[in-house]
């Protein structure tokens, strides 16, 4: 599917409609010492062990693409997600 690579929105900041830039959002690196880690590391260590979380059967084969676009007047971001499962997003 293909994304306008610059779209006029309503920025919240400025309170009004103005030009935005589009690009795709990528996941961080996950930390390794943070809360929900620690906790995982020590399900796996105490008792006899075993999985506590099992990968799906049946995987999605599409995934929803999250975007962030950044108003070129105040640079603020605002992040949304397109709710449709597409194979490519390509920013044109
Ligand atoms: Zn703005």
């Amino acid at each position: 599917m293909n994304i306008p690579k610059s779209v006029s929105m309503y920025c919240p900041n400025c309170k009004k409609h103005t030009d935005h830039k589009m690009r795709l959002f990528k996941t961080g690196q996950a930390r390794a010492m943070s809360k929900g880690t620690r906790r995982m590391q020590r399900k796996h260590k105490s008792g006899y062990g075993g999985k506590t979380k099992f990968p799906a059967y049946v995987k999605k084969q599409n995934k929803r693409p999250t975007f962030v676009a950044e108003c070129e007047t105040c640079k603020k971001k605002i992040s949304f997600v397109i709710n449709k499962r597409m194979k490519k997003a390509e920013l044109v």
